[in-house]
């Protein structure tokens, strides 16, 4: 699949450079393009002028027919692909949003792996819990908490702090049960293609905080 070039202002040296772009990417149609968007590589670009190397986030819909899922990446809420959402979802597709391109090669590592994206949520919600309660930094500490794998049902969380990190493991059936408790709370709807990142599943407790 081809690309469009697009005029670009380099940010670091404000001179004017070119990239390529690409509206939406099919995972089996193009592998190669498949690859750049799981490791996030298709972002990175260079300077001709000042060398310098840095990532360029633009608005991209992300298609995997085998695993079904859509992801699209974006900033904006509403996207475009509206009156589309309803056959998909009735296909069993999974629609989401992702606001940052480590969001989306994060949502990618999770679908592909067949994980439930509420479910990894929330594990990396209680991963953070158990590392500030144990008292192993503090929040402000924390660069990035981010899914790694699942093997033989139990998820490998990572937890980064600058370049000290800590692992968790938390057992699928563990969280599962956890939201079977209040399934409400977790109660997602693709049709609003929604956001599904840490800020969501705070913005869950918060809610319920408030409530009580
Ligand atoms: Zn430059």
């Amino acid at each position: 699949m081809e690309g469009r070039t697009v005029k670009y202002i380099c940010p670091y040296c404000r001179k004017e450079m070119e990239i390529e772009v690409f509206d939406k990417v099919n995972a089996q149609e193009d592998p190669d393009l498949q690859e750049r968007c799981a490791s996030g590589d298709l972002f990175k670009t260079s300077c001709p002028h000042c060398k310098q190397d840095f990532m360029v986030q633009y608005p991209l819909v992300y298609i995997d027919t085998a695993n079904k899922f859509i992801l699209w990446l974006s900033q904006e809420e509403h996207p475009e692909i509206g009156n589309l959402t309803r056959p998909l979802i009735q296909q069993g597709y999974r629609l989401r949003r992702c606001s940052t391109i480590r969001e989306f090669t994060e949502k990618i590592a999770i679908f592909e792996d067949g994980m439930d994206d509420v479910v990894v949520e929330l594990a990396k919600y209680d991963s953070f819990i158990e590392f500030i309660d144990n008292k192993k930094g503090t929040a402000e500490e924390i660069t990035s908490i981010e899914y790694q794998r699942c093997e033989n049902e139990v998820m490998k969380i990572n937890i980064r702090t600058g370049d000290q990190g800590m692992s968790f493991l938390i057992p699928v059936g563990m969280v599962e049960e956890e939201i079977a408790q209040n399934p409400e709370l977790y109660e997602i709807r693709d049709d609003e293609i929604p956001l599904i990142n840490s800020d969501w599943i705070l913005s869950l407790f918060e809610e319920s905080a408030g409530q009580a």
